[in-house]
């Protein structure tokens, strides 16, 4: 393995779905901090030929909005620290809500080494969504369809010089 990257951002950007495409079937170890192990996924991943650890942050989606902020703050966090880098998903469709807002800080204030996409953004859908994706301030946005497989030539090459 030569790098850990973790899939964050809030519910329903498609982060399970990206984790899904990049791992298969090789799922491997889940972390063992307690309370959050049942909440990040490690798996091998596979990019064309290249290959590293992937971490999916789940866990968020069936917690009421009191719980919301602080579960995602402490899993944000706990990913980032296992993490070489951060691939912080937002959904190109919706566009920006202030749930991503409070990522994008979570990440900044750990000093993250993060990677911005747009996912969703099959066909023209994420046009929007990946200009709007530059006011984060964290760099260029990726466009990706994770369910499609779009844009995972763009993620390779965002992802190579870790390698
Ligand atoms: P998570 O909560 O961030 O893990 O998101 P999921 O991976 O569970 O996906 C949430 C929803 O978005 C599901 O209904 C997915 O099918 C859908 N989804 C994920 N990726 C894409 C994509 O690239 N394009 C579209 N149109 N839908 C997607
Ligand atoms: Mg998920």
């Amino acid at each position: 393995m030569t790098f850990t990257l973790a899939i964050v951002g809030r519910p329903n950007v498609g982060k399970s779905t990206l984790f899904n495409r990049l791992v298969g079937r090789r799922l491997a170890l889940v972390d063992d901090q307690p309370g959050v192990t049942r909440d990040l996924r490690e798996g091998d991943a596979k990019l064309f030929d290249m290959r590293f650890t992937v971490i999916d942050t789940a866990g968020l989606e069936d917690v009421t909005d009191d719980s919301l902020q602080g579960r995602m703050r402490r899993l944000t966090e706990r990913a980032v620290e296992l993490a070489d880098v951060c691939l912080f998903v937002v959904d190109g469709r919706t566009g920006l809500t202030a749930t991503d807002e409070v990522f994008a800080d979570i990440l900044r204030r750990k000093n993250a080494r993060v990677m911005l996409a747009v996912n969703k953004a099959e066909g023209k859908a994420g046009d929007a969504g990946a200009i709007e994706a530059w006011s984060l301030g964290l760099g260029e946005p990726i466009r990706i369809s994770a369910e499609h497989g779009e844009g995972m030539d763009d993620l390779y090459h965002a992802l190579r010089p870790l390698n």
